[in-house]
């Protein structure tokens, strides 16, 4: 059962059509890719009934997807998206960014509170949830800001945003750190009393003025000021330590080096209270991008090396970065296609991620499916305490799934994506398999690869 001690529900469900009008059965799935084909009847939101063939089991009006030799997982959860509203919404949308997700195989995302206005109130916490609600197509929690303003001065009102109908579970400055130490201990001293998670942007701004690429070689020859790792590390060293001393949540976004991850390492050695995120353009992609000058490469922290990525690989299967987070961050072509270092960071994410890590880990890998369970589904939904996602899949559990058909290959190509924007960064890339179904508490979100329509 879900532990709900310490972590009220997230407010109420969406409204969902109720019994059989709203049964589905998925045929022939390989429940985590293993054993035989198995039938899953989903109804009233949750797995009714797993069995060899539930065709004369199944209610006549219930919708029967043929998804024979299919990989069936939990829901994707993800801990760090920019959905852009309210701000934005010629980049992204509450509803554009649920479709991307439901279309990537997500069924809950957490949106930062880097929009304009801030996420620092709960009015506007309670609007991105009210419309995440209305969309339907995947959970949406909204992040609340650390400091007023993202300005690192002052710390918001947590109890009253995790008192709003939006439930805030998570706070964040991200986009910037919370570089002050003193208003770091306050905030890890405020949030304990409330269970609530602390997600760090690490790097230290006086390290990194001006920069727009990794400190190294690469940066050097091009003429591009470097962003060194000892502006990440010199966070997470100094966050490490003072969830060693006062407690707290603290959860390490977007992790990019090798002195990173041996921090990480050092911190869980000692039970020191953290968790960490990478993204999947940090595990695969490196700073030999640049050359090109391409602006759709430019993110914040910057792509690394090599053994970075490779660092980071490990670290992931040892569990010492606990989950991927795809910091899916749409912006317009003109904040794009310009000159490198006019360019805005960040990169899309959301419909791309699955695919990079299944490559990566399952198919040239030693990793299985249970793998890409645990680091996408999960291990954010604990970490986030978040019921009802990333759950076993079993009888009577929610129905929030995800299939993947691993004998679809296709291409990488913004125009075809469910987002608004175009920042690709895996433009015309093959991607091995695909996303063909989400399921959010029983009811259909993306059906053959396509998000549903909403109103
Ligand atoms: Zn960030």
């Amino acid at each position: 059962m879900v532990d709900n001690k310490n972590f009220p529900p997230t407010g109420p469900l969406a409204a969902h059509p109720a019994g059989a009008e709203n049964a589905v059965l998925l045929k022939g799935v390989l429940i985590y890719g293993e054993g035989e084909p198995q039938d899953v009847l989903l109804s009233d939101g949750v797995i009714a009934k797993i069995g060899a063939d539930l065709s004369t089991e199944a209610p006549a009006e219930a919708e029967v997807l043929d998804l024979s030799g299919q990989v069936l997982l939990p829901g994707l959860v993800d801990m760090h998206v920019h959905l852009r509203e309210p701000g934005r919404e010629d980049t992204e949308t509450i509803a554009s960014g649920s479709a991307a997700a439901a279309k990537g195989g997500f069924t809950a995302v957490f949106t930062m509170a880097n929009t304009s206005p801030v996420m620092d109130d709960p009015a506007i916490a309670e609007s991105v949830w009210y419309k995440g609600q209305n969309t339907n197509l995947c959970d949406v929690h909204p992040v609340g800001s650390i400091s007023k303003g993202l300005e690192g001065k002052e710390l918001t009102e947590f109890g009253m945003m995790a008192d709003s109908d939006a439930k805030v579970r998570m706070f964040s400055d991200d986009g910037k750190c919370v570089d002050d130490p003193r208003l770091m201990r306050r905030a890890i001293e405020y949030s304990r009393g409330m269970d609530v998670l602390l997600a760090q942007h690490c790097e230290e701004p006086r390290l990194t003025e001006g920069a727009v690429a990794h400190e190294g070689e690469t940066a050097a020859r091009l003429g591009l000021r470097g962003w060194p790792r000892v502006a990440e590390e010199s966070i997470v060293a100094r966050d490490a330590l003072m969830a060693r001393d006062y407690g707290g949540r603290i959860h390490i976004c977007h992790a990019s080096t090798e002195g990173t991850v041996e921090l990480l390492r050092w911190a869980k050695g000692q039970d020191i209270p953290l968790s960490a995120e990478v993204t999947p353009h940090h595990l695969i992609l490196t700073d030999s991008r640049l050359e090109t000058f391409d602006g759709v490469n430019r993110v914040n922290p910057p792509l690394r090396e090599e053994r970075d990525t490779l660092a980071l690989r490990q670290a992931l299967i040892d569990g010492v970065v606990d989950c991927v987070a795809t910091d899916h961050a749409p912006h317009s072509s003109e904040e794009k296609c310009c000159e490198f270092d006019q360019a805005r960071p960040g990169m899309l994410g959301l419909e791309t991620s699955l695919a990079i890590i299944a490559d990566l880990f399952v198919i040239n890998g030693d990793q299985d499916w249970r793998f890409v369970a645990k680091v996408m589904s999960e291990r954010p939904a604990e970490i986030t305490k978040l019921p009802g996602h990333g759950r076993p899949i079993a009888e009577g559990e929610p129905a929030n799934l995800c299939v993947v058909d691993t004998n679809a290959s296709w291409t990488a190509e913004a125009k075809e994506m469910a987002s608004k924007s175009e920042n690709n960064p895996y433009e015309g890339m093959p991607m091995p398999v695909r996303v063909s179904t989400t399921i959010l508490r029983g009811k259909v979100t993306c059906r053959n690869g396509n998000p549903v329509k909403t109103d």
